[in-house]
């Protein structure tokens, strides 16, 4: 029986997790559970799951969730704190890093340092501070599976081989609703368009990052850190029926991929259960229902945001978290109807240029950069509103 926290349990990644939960009671406990803002549906899962320890994001929040959890044994909590304490809480052997953003970053490194595994979707953690991570996960000897569909893949094909015999890693990437679109449509695309995404349902910041390719991006910078692969042995396939996850090549020629139906329950499951499988309800693929499996070069005249990733690991040290920041003010800003779509890239873009990377050598300082991020991009929205 492994015993579990989530943090960020009301998301797309969340919800899913408890459903394979729920679906192994023999095999996984939930002992503890975090949310932000959807407190009725986190009270339903409360309920459903027993958790000792729940807490949400907003300590603000507490007596409405005390108040609809009235009669529930359990200990409410809130706040970055309450977030820690759910990481770190008593009997829990593993954490599922699934709040969005760097909002995640405190409470999984509060899990590392309580020696916790961790399933890791949070992927912004990697993106802004991959070496203390990495680092950390190695001075603490925990286990850190990615839930990241892509990494899930290269993960699988790693097993069993060397990484010095690595000569690439491909992630695939499904090109998002606007693979199609010419650079002069892009400029009228809406809020609706961009969250039309046509093989994945996930939530809203990752689904417009995925149209936009940061998505992309940021999963390079994930590779680069939970792979410990240099940036020029990382490359990226546009493949838009998302059947291959992504692949490893090797020196010798030979390329491993792993394939599935595009449902995240899989890689949950895998990061869950490793070295084990578990049953996951997830479609069998039958490829002769498909009548073809296409890989393009990605267009990063259209598609700009993944060429500032790469450009931002280049730099390195505090450029990917600033990249980060700016990016998820452009992405609330769009969201909100405040800036256009092409203007995500011209936001990070401005911020990046006005910033000197600098060494990080602590999470606080992590979040430091993410603020200067965060209100240098802002500044920008605004003077960038259409
Ligand atoms: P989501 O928006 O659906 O859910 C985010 C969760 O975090 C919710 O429970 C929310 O209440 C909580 N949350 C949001 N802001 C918070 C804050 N400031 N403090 C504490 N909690 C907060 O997001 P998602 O799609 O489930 O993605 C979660 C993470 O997983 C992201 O980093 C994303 O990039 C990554 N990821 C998601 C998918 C996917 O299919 N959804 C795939 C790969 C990776
Ligand atoms: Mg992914």
């Amino acid at each position: 029986m492994k015993q579990l926290a989530i943090l960020g349990s009301t998301g797309s990644i969340g919800v899913s997790t408890l459903e394979i939960v729920a679906a192994h009671p023999d095999k996984f406990r939930i002992i503890a559970l975090s949310a932000g803002k959807n407190l009725e549906l986190f009270a339903r899962q409360i309920r459903q799951f027993r958790p000792k320890l729940a807490a949400v994001a907003d300590r603000t929040d507490i007596p409405r969730l005390k108040e609809l959890l009235a009669g529930q044994d359990l200990e409410i909590t809130g706040g970055v704190e309450g977030l820690c304490a759910v990481a770190t809480a008593d009997g829990v052997q593993m954490v599922v890093a699934a709040i969005v953003g760097a909002a995640g970053l405190m409470p999984t490194a509060a899990a590392i340092r309580a020696g916790r595994d961790v399933a890791l979707a949070n992927k912004e953690t990697l993106v802004t501070a991959g070496h203390l991570f990495m680092e950390l996960v190695a001075r603490h000897r925990v286990k850190l599976h990615p839930v990241d569909s892509e990494h899930s893949a290269v993960f699988q094909s790693l097993e069993g081989h060397r990484n010095e015999d690595i000569a690439r890693i491909i992630l695939t990437a499904s090109g998002g609703p606007f693979r199609e679109t010419s650079l002069e449509r892009l400029q009228q695309v809406t809020v609706a368009d961009a969250l039309n995404h046509p093989n994945w349902s996930m939530g809203r910041k990752i689904t417009i990052d995925s149209a936009s390719m940061m998505n992309k991006g940021l999963e390079v910078i994930e590779a680069r850190w939970l792979f410990n692969v240099p940036p020029e042995k990382i490359s990226v396939n546009i493949h838009p029926q998302s059947i291959i996850h992504s692949m490893v090549e090797y020196l010798d020629g030979c390329v491993i991929a792993q394939l599935g139906t595009p449902d995240m329950k899989a890689p949950i499951a895998y990061a869950l259960s490793y070295p084990e499988r578990v049953s996951t309800g997830v479609k069998p693929l039958d490829l002769t229902e498909l009548s073809a499996l296409t890989f393009f070069k990605p267009d990063l005249d259209r598609f700009p945001c993944l060429g500032l990733a790469y450009h931002a690991m280049a730099a390195g040290e505090s450029m990917p978290a600033v990249m980060n920041a700016a990016n998820e003010i452009a992405v609330e800003a769009f969201l909100d109807n405040r800036i256009a779509f092409l203007q995500i890239p011209q936001v990070i873009e401005q911020t990046m240029n006005r910033h000197q990377a600098h060494p990080l050598t602590s999470i606080e300082a992590v979040l430091e950069a993410d603020r200067w991020g965060r209100e240098t991009a802002r500044t920008l929205c605004v003077k960038g509103a259409r």
